[in-house]
């Protein structure tokens, strides 16, 4: 990997990183688009990575669609796909982690202690074997995109971290590759995520600031639905505000049958 991409940066190419874990969608479509306009080459990997998962998570029945990711890369124009094992990235005797201290400590840190942990290490040892110019990332893991951005400032990763916006089915509910463990009632369930958050967003353009308010109103709209947070945050450094008085991240995540769905607006009040 890292052979093929020092060739490339030799002869003055940039290169554009999409990391993902596979089962691709729309979303996922949209950083390779963005990856392959902007940079001179592309590359997407796919790792289904065990160290961001708990021994209770579903790791081993993470959907895998090998081959209609490759035809999705393909029809994008994506020059590379890189697909390491996980011996190959965890080998024995393995014992080297990244750890971000207090952006990673709210919001899915809570249910997921583990989660950042595994993210911030497989994405370094990613950026190691790519050599990217610029990563796309996805607002829909706003906490992620947070952890990684300052992970490569204090660790000189030189590589641009690029935020997307979140892709969403017609009806709303963003894209996920865990949203087809969702059979048809749950699939329906899960609307009230979006639903929710668009009610707070009304709720803070017509001006209000108390983050206790936002919140309550976007936890009646998700009474179907098994709270596993409702947090409003610094967009940047992630922790807990009162009052909403600079750009803030407005997240839920949730337990919706079978699926933990997560969902989030950005809000920067003009006043
Ligand atoms: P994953 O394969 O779930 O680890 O996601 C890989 C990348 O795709 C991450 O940067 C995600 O934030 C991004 N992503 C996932 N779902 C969406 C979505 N609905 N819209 C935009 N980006 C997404």
């Amino acid at each position: 990997m890292r052979a093929w991409s020092l060739a490339r940066k030799c002869a003055g190419r940039s290169i554009g990183f999409v990391p993902t874990m596979g089962a691709l969608h729309e979303g996922h479509a949209s950083l390779l688009r963005e990856a392959v306009s902007r940079d001179h080459v592309s590359v997407l990997s796919i790792f289904v990575n065990p160290a961001q998962f708990a021994p209770n998570e579903d790791l081993d029945k993470y959907p895998r669609t090998w081959d209609a990711d490759l035809a999705l890369a393909e029809a994008i124009g994506v020059d590379l796909v890189y697909a390491p094992n996980a011996a190959t990235m965890y080998p024995a005797g393995f014992a080297t982690y990244v750890q971000v201290e207090r952006l990673a400590d709210g919001l899915c840190s809570r249910t997921r202690p583990h989660f950042f942990r595994g993210v911030a290490t497989v994405v370094v040892k990613l950026f190691n074997a790519v050599l990217p110019d610029h990563a796309y990332f996805g607002q829909k893991d706003a906490q992620q995109c947070a952890v990684i951005r300052r992970m490569a400032r204090d660790l000189d990763l030189g590589v641009e971290i690029v935020e997307m916006p979140i892709v969403r089915e017609t009806d709303g509910l963003a894209m996920s590759s865990r949203n087809r463990y969702l059979g048809p009632e749950d699939r329906q369930r899960a609307l009230c995520l979006h639903q929710g958050l668009q009610r707070a967003e009304a709720l803070l353009r017509a001006g209000e600031r108390d983050a206790a308010t936002v919140k309550k109103l976007v936890r009646e709209a998700l009474s179907a639905v098994e709270i596993d947070y409702v947090e409003l945050v610094d967009a940047e450094t992630m922790a807990p505000l009162e009052r909403v008085d600079r750009p803030v991240l407005l997240a839920v995540a949730a337990q919706v049958g079978p699926a933990r769905l997560i969902d989030n607006i950005k809000f920067a009040p003009v006043d």
